[in-house]
């Protein structure tokens, strides 16, 4: 605040230091000009004319400057009304009226001393108008008392207009003063409410400023901020020990030394390609994961940047790092898990159908009662539906998918799924229809497009448990295989609908429910389809069903 009227060095600065001091003290200065033109006046005086001090009005003059200047610091002024300390500036007229009396024909311009209250009043600014009549007036009469005061009686006309110039020239004096005086206090009002609202911004970007380092610090996320140059301009704890694990010791993290890998935990990811300098390279990302540090405390980071603009010119980047490693272990775990669980499962399961293929060849069997030899092949589908499940166990955990092309009638493939679901399909009163070319031929890897069939007639059966309608569509368009299945169940929210080719990622509501499954058939069927080259897209509805799309070149 003080630094701000510091500044103002031009009038308005003068008067906001002026209005500080006290109401005593400000009489006081405003009397100084007066009182020390007074001295140097007699110092005149004694050399021009020593005699003039024997007079009465001089002596009266000099006694009532005196009393009027003790009287700016001994009356207690505040206490009287506004306008009462004027009483100093109108005596002071007869001050200079004293003076002029006895001195104005040895000592020029002794009538100019009155510019001093005329200028005194007007600068108070308290009532300019009376301000200007008091100082035309008692300039007028200091001017004509020694006048009427002459020997002779009452003056003439011509003598009392001679010295009127003079009056008009302190009445001109007064209008400047208060007109400059009201524009410095308009001035100073426009001053003190910048001051104000300059304030107020002030309050409120250190309260915005606060809450940000507390919410900087209450999250568990590493925060930084780097400017267009890459130097850091905010950076919190959390941030600060993620670069003290990367070994890191200016804000960015460049230096060849740093200790930031790759996915595989061990690779030093190239400087370019660490998450700061891809910020810098203008570059918005999202869960970019990097491992930072090494052994035991080495630590998984899912880095996002957005890049800050001013005024469209890139002007920093934001990051946020936040520490995944216990996700990506259990997701590492979980990974390996399936993918030994299924390596042990397929020994068994080969020898299985091993023996259920030697037994279903063997002449002999031929022989075997109907219900046995159904048993048999019921049990050999079975087993060879669970080495397909173990496969796609052992794919999803890999990540790899190997097709066997062939020219194929998707029709009977289409049939097929259908016969094999309208058992499931009727036990829950399902109605299963079918909109579909008689045939179609594709280049495909059969076992794979049935499978890709299997997977979402089920889920269409199966998420309808309320009975409805299950239709599948297939055609030819423009030169692609095109698959529909379309379900009238219980559909999906908008949140769901993103997640849904995830692994393992089930519905809430489908877990409630208790349906089984285990959330990898459409993880595996987008894999398949996309392998053909294809794609697969789908519109759900909660509440209402849901339809998937597949198409596939042919
Ligand atoms: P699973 O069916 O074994 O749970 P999926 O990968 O086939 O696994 O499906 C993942 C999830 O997507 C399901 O758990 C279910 O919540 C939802 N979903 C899939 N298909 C449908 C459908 N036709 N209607 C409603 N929800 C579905």
């Amino acid at each position: 605040m003080s630094s701000l009227k510091d500044r103002v060095t031009t009038l308005p600065g003068i008067k906001l230091q002026f209005n500080e001091l006290s109401l005593r003290r400000r009489l006081l200065v405003s009397q100084l000009p007066l009182l020390i033109s007074v001295v140097v006046a007699l110092v005149i005086t004694a050399v021009v004319s020593p005699a003039v001090f024997d007079s009465h009005s001089y002596r009266f003059a000099l006694v009532l400057l005196a009393v009027l200047t003790a009287a700016c610091v001994a009356v207690p002024w505040e206490r009287y009304s506004p306008l009462a300390y004027w009483c100093i500036p109108v005596l002071d007229f007869a001050v200079v009226g004293g003076l002029y009396y006895e001195g104005r024909n040895s000592i020029t311009g002794l009538s100019f001393l009155a510019v001093f209250p005329v200028f005194w009043m007007a600068w108070s600014g308290a009532a300019p108008r009376l301000a200007w009549i008091l100082g035309y007036t008692c300039t007028t009469l200091l001017l004509w008392t020694p006048l009427f005061m002459q020997a002779g009686g009452v003056p003439t006309l011509t003598e009392l207009a001679a010295p009127l110039v003079i009056p008009f020239v302190m009445l001109g004096i007064g209008i400047v003063i208060s007109t400059m005086e009201a524009d410095t206090t308009a001035q100073q009002k426009r001053l003190a409410a910048t001051e104000s609202e300059l304030q107020a911004s002030l309050q409120e970007t250190r309260r915005r400023s606060q809450l940000l380092d507390a919410v900087l610090e209450t999250v568990d996320v590493g925060v930084m901020a780097v400017d267009a140059a890459g130097r850091t301009i905010l950076m919190n704890s959390r941030q600060r020990s993620n670069h003290a694990l990367a070994g890191l010791t200016n804000g960015m993290d460049t230096g060849s030394d740093a200790l930031i890998y790759g996915l595989d935990q061990l690779t030093p990811l190239p400087e370019a390609q660490r998450p700061s300098q891809r910020a810098m390279r203008e570059e918005s990302f999202s869960d970019v994961i990097v491992w930072v540090g090494t052994g035991d405390r080495q630590r998984a980071l899912a880095v996002c940047a957005r890049a800050v603009r001013e005024n469209g010119t890139f002007a920093g980047s934001v990051l946020a790092y936040s520490d995944v490693t216990e996700m990506v272990n259990a997701l590492n775990a979980r990974e390996d898990f399936v993918s030994s669980v299924s390596h042990e499962l397929r020994t068994p399961l080969t020898s299985i159908m091993g023996y259920l293929d030697l037994v279903l060849d063997d002449e002999e069997t031929a022989d075997l009662p109907a219900h046995l030899l159904s048993a048999l092949q019921v049990a050999q589908r079975n087993a060879e539906r669970l080495l397909l499940l173990v496969a796609d166990l052992l794919t999803t955990a890999s990540g790899t998918m190997h097709l066997q092309r062939s020219e194929t009638d998707v029709a009977e493939l289409v049939r097929v799924a259908l016969e094999s679901a309208r058992p499931r399909a009727t036990a829950i009163g399902v109605d299963l229809g079918c909109d579909c070319e008689d045939e179609l031929h594709a280049l495909v890897d059969p076992a794979r497009i049935g499978q890709v069939l299997d997977n979402l007639l089920s889920n269409a059966i199966k998420y309808s448990p309320d009975g409805g309608k299950v239709t599948v569509r297939s055609r030819m368009e423009d030169g692609n295989l095109v698959l529909e299945v379309e379900d009238t169940g219980i559909g999906m929210s908008e949140a769901d609908q993103r997640e849904v080719f995830t692994k393992f990622f089930r519905t809430g509501q489908v877990k409630k429910a208790a349906i089984p499954g285990v959330g990898l058939g459409l993880v595996i069927t987008k894999s398949i389809v996309e392998a053909h080259g294809g794609r697969i897209s789908f519109s759900s509805t909660l509440g209402a069903g849901s339809t998937f799309r597949v198409e596939v070149p042919a």
